[in-house]
């Protein structure tokens, strides 16, 4: 299969008619429109084979992964999916993996009614980059740099346990759900969809709760406590380490793929109402603060030390 065939073959049908999708997969350029009234979110996210998921893994993983990263950054911004661009370099023609890869890329795809646009296929190293376009109000567009002293923090669901499942990668588990976040995690949208009308700033969990909280403290030019027993750490983590061990992961860890974000208190209960009334999971975990850096307090009110944040890239 060549080049040509294998675009036709696999990533065509994937190019479905959207209203705002003029022109799709085949020409020189995607031609795209944007609802009136709405602004374009664009992000792009590289996964490089060896960092971010393993020679060894199943395809599909590596396909439903990388769209959720991706996806995940609008859900950040309280966007709505529209559109991706799949920059591929494969180090040969396997079908039996890009066949895999499709079907797990497609499954989040189909999920969030999005369409594919374009892309490349390129020879070398395995590795993926997506660019992902979303619709949102400029006016509600969640923004790291919004919060404000006073505001409450939210996180959005468990933490610790995709760390975990990476720690134990060569190890016998003593527990083998422990790896569905770290491979299948969600991508907050309905999340961000609701609460870009409430809160003041967000960020999704990618390096850790400690280390995307600090973006937004920086952004903002503010400080916050997060009180530890508040942060909800993953029950199956409890059930294999210590609750030291458990919230540290939950605080440090990457590849969550939650949302952390800050909230007025005027409008937290009506926020909370809401989130209730659609199923929606949130834990309220800590204040924002006039200044300072980012303070972790225990159930004694004694502040904790981490010397590792979260992931760091380089
Ligand atoms: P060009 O040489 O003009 O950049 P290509 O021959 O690389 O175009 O691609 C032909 C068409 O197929 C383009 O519309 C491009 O967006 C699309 N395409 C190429 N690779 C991919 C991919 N991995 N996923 C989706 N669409 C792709
Ligand atoms: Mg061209």
């Amino acid at each position: 299969m060549d080049e040509f065939s294998l675009i036709s073959h696999y990533f065509s049908p994937l190019s479905s008619s959207q209203p705002h999708v003029l022109l799709g997969i085949g020409d020189d350029c995607a031609l795209l429109t944007v609802p009136e009234g709405k602004t374009l979110a664009v992000s792009t996210d590289s996964l490089v084979c060896g960092v971010h998921f393993l020679n060894d893994w199943d395809a599909f993983i590596v396909g439903y992964k990388a769209l959720v990263s991706n996806v995940s950054d609008l859900a950040a911004m309280g966007a709505e999916p529209a559109w991706v661009s799949l920059a591929l370099t494969l180090p040969s023609l396997d079908e039996k993996w890009l066949a895999r890869f499709v079907e797990g890329f497609k499954t989040i795809l189909h999920r969030y009614n999005m369409s594919l646009i374009g892309g490349d296929i390129t020879k070398g190293p395995l590795q993926i980059t997506l660019t992902v376009h979303g619709f949102v109000d400029k006016e509600t567009a969640l923004k790291r740099s919004g919060a404000k002293g006073g505001d409450l923090i939210y996180v959005t669901g468990s933490l610790g346990e995709p760390a975990y499942a990476v720690s134990q990668l060569s190890k016998l588990p003593c527990d083998d759900s422990i790896f569905h976040k770290l491979f299948y995690p969600t991508p907050r949208i309905s999340h961000g969809l609701l609460i870009n009308r409430y809160a003041s700033s967000a960020i999704d969990i990618s390096d850790g709760l400690a280390a995307d909280l600090d973006h937004i403290l920086l952004s903002s030019q503010k400080g916050a406590i997060v009180s530890l027993p508040k942060v909800p750490v993953s029950s199956k983590l409890l059930n294999c380490i210590s609750v030291a061990d458990a919230q540290r992961f939950a605080l440090t860890g990457g590849d969550e793929y939650e949302l952390c974000f800050t909230v007025s208190p005027s409008c937290a209960q009506e926020m909370e109402r809401s989130l209730e009334a659609n199923a929606l999971e949130y834990y309220q975990i800590g204040t924002v603060l006039g200044s300072g850096g980012l303070i972790i307090e225990n159930e004694h009110a004694e502040t904790v030390e981490f010397n590792v944040k979260g992931y760091q890239h380089f």
